[in-house]
């Protein structure tokens, strides 16, 4: 038997759930791409994307994912054979370091394991340490995806200016951004990108790189750049189809309009607080969990757990396991365990994470965690008891709160 009919649950972290907003802005015959509707509507959704990341910056969109908004913004303000200063603290800290390499940059990568936030005080070192100022920039996630580490990005602009070094601060937002409270301009992120299929809640297609006008003046000092990867002619195009550097992805940008609507009326501090809410309550759910058996968080400190995403340690080959029995069975997909593999399960089979970014609500969320407990029952995981009601209580009471 399977339990598994009915709408299915897409808790990976990202691509995110599309609300039925969404699908149904893009569902709708081509409109006409040199005038009219289209182009009104690119132009004022703009200001409002820069709102998303708290910038009164600039704004290039790609018609790429996010691998492309790495390549897309390293390609506009470091030349090769330049130097960048990554903090990995997961598999996407590298995988940015690795697109910079493909690129002919050298990549200076500081190492913090899988289960720890950066150390700014180790980035300083490092930056004192170039008194020659090779390194053009220092790249950090906000939200390292694999470990679902969140880091403090204004403690980097903080080592920056300590130490008085030139170079850019770059911040990979791509599962942050529209979950997690992310102030690009306060906290003095020079760059910032995104993707649309995470907490922009549109299909994968669409990046967007964000930068402020010191990124702009290190991209003019550049010998060159690549014709498609150019911010400049995006972020102020003369024709329309330069926003996109060739034909517009109309369908993502009505869907992105319908996702746009929403954040708006439901406001960003709201989706902020609804995101660490309902993270919240995943937490309350995993620790009970592993009171009574071997499931921990990976990042033990809360500070520093990301809200739109959960990495969790099963013991190989559990995470495998649960990850078929929730899909087969009840309907649920959950995320693989990503770079965290330890001696003896290469395949990292120990490990899942809970994707909980964008269009998510309590039911849900206590959905998910649900099946997830029923998933431990029915696979005989020794677990804690009382996951699901610890997880309610924290919803119920910050609800009862206001
Ligand atoms: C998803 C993600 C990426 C990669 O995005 P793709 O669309 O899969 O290329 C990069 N960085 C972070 C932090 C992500 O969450």
């Amino acid at each position: 038997m399977s339990l598994a009919n009915g709408r299915t649950y897409l808790a990976i972290p990202g691509p995110s759930v599309m609300p039925d907003a969404v699908l149904r802005a893009m569902h709708r015959a081509s409109p006409n791409i040199y005038e009219g509707a289209l182009t009104d509507m690119v132009a004022g959704m703009i200001p409002e994307l820069k709102k998303v990341a708290r910038t009164d910056g600039h704004v290039a969109i790609y018609i790429a994912n996010g691998h492309g908004a790495w390549e897309a913004s390293l390609s506009n303000v470091v030349a090769e054979g330049e130097t960048v200063l990554v903090a990995a603290t997961g598999r996407f800290g590298h995988g940015w370091a690795e697109m910079a390499a493909g690129l002919g940059i050298e990549t200076q990568v500081i190492e913090f394991g899988t289960k720890s936030p950066l150390d700014a005080a180790r980035i300083a070192e490092a930056l004192a340490a170039d008194t020659a100022h090779k390194i053009k920039a220092v790249l950090v996630n906000h939200v390292d995806t694999a470990s679902s580490v969140r880091n403090d990005v204004a403690s980097v602009r903080a080592a920056l200016d300590e130490v008085g070094h030139p170079a850019l601060l770059m911040v990979d937002c791509i599962a942050s951004l529209g979950c997690d409270e992310y102030h690009m301009d306060a906290w003095g992120a020079d760059v910032t990108l995104t993707g649309s299929q995470k907490g922009l809640m549109v299909p994968p297609g669409l990046s967007f790189v964000f930068f402020n006008d010191r990124a702009a003046a290190q991209r003019a000092a550049m010998k060159r750049v690549s014709r498609y990867w150019d911010w400049t002619p995006r972020a102020d195009p003369q024709f329309f189809y330069q926003y996109f550097g060739g034909t517009a992805p109309a369908h993502h940008l009505y869907g992105l309009r319908a996702a746009l609507d929403m954040i708006g009326e439901e406001g960003l501090e709201a989706i902020w607080a609804r995101h660490a809410t309902l993270a919240r309550a995943i937490w309350a759910a995993a620790d009970v969990w592993g009171q009574g058996g071997p499931l921990t968080m990976n990042i033990s400190d809360p500070a520093h757990r990301s809200h739109a995403v959960t990495a969790l340690r099963l013991g190989a080959p559990y995470g495998a396991k649960l990850r078929e029995w929730t899909d087969t069975m009840g309907g649920l997909t959950l995320g693989i365990g990503l770079g965290m593999s330890e001696p003896g399960d290469p395949g990292g089979t120990g490990f899942f994470r809970i994707g909980h970014m964008g269009h998510i609500n309590a039911h849900m969320v206590l959905g998910a965690l649900g099946v997830i407990e029923a998933g431990f029952g029915s696979l005989g995981l020794p677990h804690g008891k009382g996951g699901v009601t610890a997880a309610s209580e924290v919803i119920g009471s910050a609800l009862a709160a206001g």
